[in-house]
């Protein structure tokens, strides 16, 4: 199941309608949805959420959702978007920092300071839904809102949450984006162009939003360059998607086509014809990250369709053999100039699996890395699975040493704090080593009491995967020469079969 929709919301301040710019923030890498991406003013619509205050329309949804909106905007901006506002700058500083810290109901103040929203300044611009891929989902609606002279003076974010706010025009904002300097969602790169083209008939013009094969939003195009086409698999949970990627302006590499469902990759036969007439992209090879098969599942038949041929590493065109024909090697470093613009390099990173490959954009710093971390929070690293403890934390030092910041993993959203969350895995995988040396050298004698040691703090219905995990550190504790006489325990047969049968690992 993918994850609940919940209602939210988004103002775009705006000014100058003669020559239109916006006010824009960036979000803190550190966070877990869209960290380091730039995005308008907003957030989820809270139960403390009125739809009071707000004169001039019945409907009275709609009149929560701008409620919330100017919450939202007022706590990240200081602009308070209301009418009849006699506050001194100081009451209203006071008032922000309070709510900002959950000490002030919104909907009391606004009544006792006699404020009002004027529901005819906001403007319809739009309903866009996040991708089921992502971990939080939300259904949100956009409002543009011209800003007063003194409104407009007033922006200024308070850094937490996030780390910039400034004004912008809107080809500035694409220039940026298109030179791999900012993280753009799909809405904030349809506001921007809209707005480039001026102020007329703007509400309309963004109510419009994009379809692609009648989805809205589906084209996911976080840096220029590379876009993002998730696919339903059978992964491990909680995923159900792995994440294609896309990359190139023209040549398209298309990296880890993994629907073994007949209508997920009719969905991307579509979807690259579709890029074909719009914007003249064709496929041009298929590159990837490793042999497990929620990564392969659509390969043969996109190869078949496309006559183009399959790329990967030399372990991975191995356990392959005999399913799917890999055309072509590809090596530690080697370059893979793509077309113009994109210039990936393979990065040799064993570990998770023996063969796997991560695919470093060098012109903007993406790291695409397979299933080398995920957007979801843990990686399996299994034994009976070509799986390799010691092999992978090497491969994840590794990873540190090149120049990027952003990670576009095979499961889940992008991590906009990239190296932070590499050493955090790396602490991870440490701390859970020392978790299961203490428990042997504590006595646990069976695979069964280590298991309730080590992972005390891992939910009871993870441990079917706790065990392979627990498997791949007692090797390489025992390989470090820091455990000895656990044979029967390293040599434990698939602890897992039911799961992995199904999975054909
Ligand atoms: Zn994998």
């Amino acid at each position: 199941m993918s994850a609940p929709l919940k209602l939210s919301v988004a103002v775009v301040p705006a000014r100058n309608p003669q020559n239109p710019d916006f006010f824009w923030v960036q979000r803190n890498p550190v966070l877990p949805f869209m960290g380091r991406f730039h995005a308008f003013p907003g957030g989820k619509v809270d139960e403390t959420d009125k739809n009071s205050c707000v004169f001039g329309s019945e409907n009275q949804a709609q009149n929560k959702l701008i409620f919330a909106g100017v919450r939202e905007v007022f706590e990240e901006t200081g602009v308070l978007l209301v009418e009849n506002n006699k506050l001194l700058e100081t009451e209203l500083q006071k008032a922000r920092l309070k709510l900002l810290e959950g000490e002030l109901d919104f909907e009391n103040f606004l009544l006792e300071n006699d404020l009002k929203i004027d529901f005819s300044r906001f403007l319809e611009a739009g309903k866009w839904v996040t991708p089921e891929f992502q971990p939080m989902r939300f259904e949100a609606s956009y409002f543009l809102v011209w800003l007063s002279e003194k409104e407009e003076k007033q922006c200024k974010i308070i850094t937490g949450e996030l780390v910039e706010g400034n004004w912008i025009k809107p080809n500035l904002a694409l220039e940026l984006w298109e030179k791999g300097e900012v993280l753009l969602s799909p809405p904030i790169i349809f506001v921007a162009k809209e707005l480039a083209k001026g102020s007329q008939n703007i509400s309309q013009r963004l109510k419009n939003t994009p379809k692609i094969l009648g989805m809205p939003g589906k084209r996911i195009e976080f840096r220029k360059g590379i876009q993002l086409f998730p696919q339903r698999t059978l992964t491990l949970p909680p995923a159900e998607h792995t994440n294609c990627y896309l990359v190139g302006t023209q040549k398209l590499s298309i990296i880890d086509p993994a629907s073994p469902f007949e209508e997920d990759q009719k969905f991307l036969f579509e979807y690259l014809e579709n890029l074909e007439k719009s914007s003249g992209m064709f496929p041009g090879q298929i590159l990837l990250t490793h042999h497990h098969p929620d990564h392969v599942g659509g390969v043969n038949v996109l190869k078949e369709r496309y006559k183009i041929p399959v790329l990967a590493h030399e372990e991975t065109a191995k356990l392959l053999q005999g399913e799917i024909e890999v055309d072509q090697t590809v090596r530690d470093g080697e370059i893979l100039k793509i077309d113009g613009f994109c210039e990936l390099e393979a990065v040799f990173t064993p570990g998770h699996a023996p063969g796997h490959l991560c695919f470093l954009e060098k012109n903007t710093g993406t790291f695409i890395v397979g299933d080398m971390i995920s957007g979801f929070g843990t990686i399996l690293i299994s034994a009976d699975h070509g799986g390799e403890m010691a092999l992978y934390l090497k491969s994840l030092e590794k990873m540190l040493t090149y120049d990027f910041d952003v990670l576009l993993p095979a499961h889940g959203g992008s991590i906009g704090d990239a190296k932070g969350k590499i050493k955090q895995y790396l602490e991870h995988r440490l701390m859970r080593e020392r978790k299961v040396l203490k428990a042997v050298q504590k006595g646990s004698k069976t695979f069964t009491e280590l298991l309730e040691i080590a992972y005390d703090d891992t939910p009871k219905n993870l441990w079917e995967f706790a065990k392979l995990s627990l498997k791949a550190h007692l090797i390489k504790l025992k390989n470090d020469g820091k455990i000895y006489g656990f044979d029967e325990l390293t040599q434990i047969r698939k602890t897992n079969e039911s799961i992995y049968s199904k999975l054909k690992f």
